[in-house]
């Protein structure tokens, strides 16, 4: 017997829709990359992704087409997000940050047909050109040829119908091993996702929200902010470029209460602070994650009273995994106490389900101490790879992380480290993440890294690489008292080497794989 309800088909399109006819007049500003900036509302963005669908149909753009931006934050990248979508077709973010031949891979698997770009990469579209063999149609989002490719369409459009369990968006992982590998996300699972963000646990929206997502939206959908913001009708703030001074500025003349970004977007807002002595002023929650924020990065931000939100996620995960946020208890903690909470990774939102298994598969129990690899699994949780010939799941649906953690006995969930960063030394395993992020708070160190090196006694032990803030002369004994407080003995770096920079990822983490490379037979003194 089936129910006496209607049906509603979970499709994007609706979120836009929505956000233009309840909350229409809500604003959406723009910084640009040449210091101009403008403002629209969410009716003029619905608009326009209607006229872009229509001048995508003329282009001859079908339903399932995919459709590739090469971009920053901006009105003109969401405005083409919902367009390509509305139109039935799969918008698919390009990360600029790439190495050449990984765009190149990337856009001819994704078989994409149009590239919107940002001027500023024009080089490496030009450059890139001959190899990209799929792509029949370049548009530049901000030299005025995006308005002229709208101009001749009225808008006067109805958008694409279809299945909710159609594909949407296309995200590729960074591939630190081997090709990078894509994400095909649905309108089902990108809708659940959004309605699951807006909730005070998660992002905590509302039309009094006014948000500026650091996190790129070639980064996990800015981690879905654009879709969750247009079901909460929240103000939002972009900025195309993420210069400290730029992003200060803009979120106090804004009176930015939201923002989200990756452990290195606060490190720099901290150095133009300390700089300055200018801050934002209306932050309320900022989301970090992408990697662990360090401890003292968040006692920092909860000292300014701003609440801090720890995210877990991935892109395979939509990307919200997990989400830190208080607990009931939380008024009665003290202050380090609510430091020790923040500091874990969360616990997960409805929906979402996690695991700890050992490497035989066994599950390991909830008691904040046996660690495994995680696994994880929900509506908007991978289960095969764009073109893959087989599911990236086991029978019950798990999917494996390749991240190691353990679960507290309430909920939360702490990343000890990624399985392939782990320093193991005579057959025990140090994390990397807790050395460095004990190192980034001791005094003087700006950033640091911990890689395993051969040892011949107990195959790895640990090396720190730390990049010292400008002026200070912290030095290695400094550093290793510091660490004897806060990590086992057994734990504390063999050697500590001072260098100018680290390298980092695409998407600001530290790039370990290069590190080990470099440093795999580098020989302790
Ligand atoms: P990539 O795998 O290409 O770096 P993702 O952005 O999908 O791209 O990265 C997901 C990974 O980032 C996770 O598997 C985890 O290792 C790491 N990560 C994400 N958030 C956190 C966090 N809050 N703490 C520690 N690690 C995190």
């Amino acid at each position: 017997m089936l129910g006496g309800m209607q049906d509603f088909v979970l499709r994007v399109p609706r979120l836009i829709d929505h956000a233009a006819r309840e909350h229409g007049g809500q604003e959406l500003v723009t910084h640009w990359a040449d210091g101009r900036q403008t403002r629209t509302d969410w009716a003029g963005v619905a608009h326009d992704a209607r006229r872009l669908a229509q001048a995508l149909e003329a282009l001859g753009m079908k339903p399932g087409d995919r459709i590739a931006t090469l971009a920053m934050n901006h009105v003109n990248h969401l405005i083409a997000w919902y367009g390509a979508i509305g139109m039935g077709g799969v918008i698919h973010t390009i990360n600029p940050r790439l190495f050449d031949e990984q765009i190149v891979y990337i856009a001819n698997h994704a078989e994409d047909r149009v590239l919107f770009y940002d001027r500023a990469f024009a080089p490496i579209v030009e450059r890139l050109k001959p190899q990209l063999t799929s792509i029949e149609h370049y548009v530049v989002f901000d030299d005025g040829s995006f308005e002229a490719m709208l101009a001749p369409h009225s808008g006067d459009y109805a958008w694409v119908e279809g299945d909710e369990r159609d594909p949407c968006m296309l995200c590729y992982t960074s591939g630190t091993t081997g090709n990078p590998k894509g994400v095909l996300y649905e309108h089902r699972s990108t809708m659940l996702h959004a309605m699951t963000e807006v909730a005070p646990a998660v992002f905590n929206l509302s039309p009094l929200a006014v948000a500026l997502p650091v996190v790129p939206m070639f980064h996990a959908a800015a981690w879905g902010l654009p879709f969750a913001g247009a079901l909460a009708g929240i103000k939002f703030v972009f900025s195309a470029i993420n210069d400290p001074k730029v992003l200060t500025d803009l979120m106090n003349a804004e009176k930015v209460t939201h923002s989200a970004g990756v452990p290195t977007v606060w490190l720099a807002l901290f150095q133009h602070m300390d700089a300055t002595g200018d801050a934002p002023r209306h932050l309320e929650l900022v989301t970090i994650g992408g990697s662990a924020a360090p401890r003292a990065m968040i006692e920092r931000l909860m000292k300014m009273g701003i609440r801090v939100g720890h995210a877990w996620g991935m892109t395979e995960t939509s990307p919200i995994g997990t989400m830190g946020a208080p607990p009931a208890d939380w008024n009665a903690l003290s202050f380090e106490q609510q430091v020790d909470l923040v500091v874990r990774q969360g616990r997960v939102p409805f929906g979402v389900e996690l695991r700890v298994v050992d490497d035989e598969g066994r599950v390991q129990p909830r008691d904040g101490r046996s660690s495994g690899r995680l696994q994880v699994r929900g509506p908007w949780v991978i289960k095969r790879y764009f073109k893959a010939d087989a599911d990236s799941v086991d029978a019950d649906q798990w999917f494996d992380t390749g991240d190691v953690s353990v679960l507290h006995p309430d909920g939360t969930m702490q990343i000890t480290d990624r399985a392939k960063d782990v320093i193991k030394s005579g057959g025990e395993w140090i994390s990397s993440v807790e050395l460095e992020n004990a190192a980034v708070g001791c005094p003087g160190v700006a950033e640091a890294a911990a890689v395993g090196v051969h040892h011949p006694k107990w195959d790895e032990r640990p090396l720190l690489l730390v990049v010292r803030k400008p002026g200070a002369e912290v030095t290695a004994d400094q550093i290793l008292a510091h660490l004897a407080g806060h990590v086992a003995k057994w734990w504390l770096p063999d050697e500590i080497l001072f260098v100018d920079s680290l390298p980092h990822t695409a998407t600001g983490k530290l790039l370990k794989t290069a590190l080990r490379d470099q440093y795999r037979d580098y020989r302790l003194a």
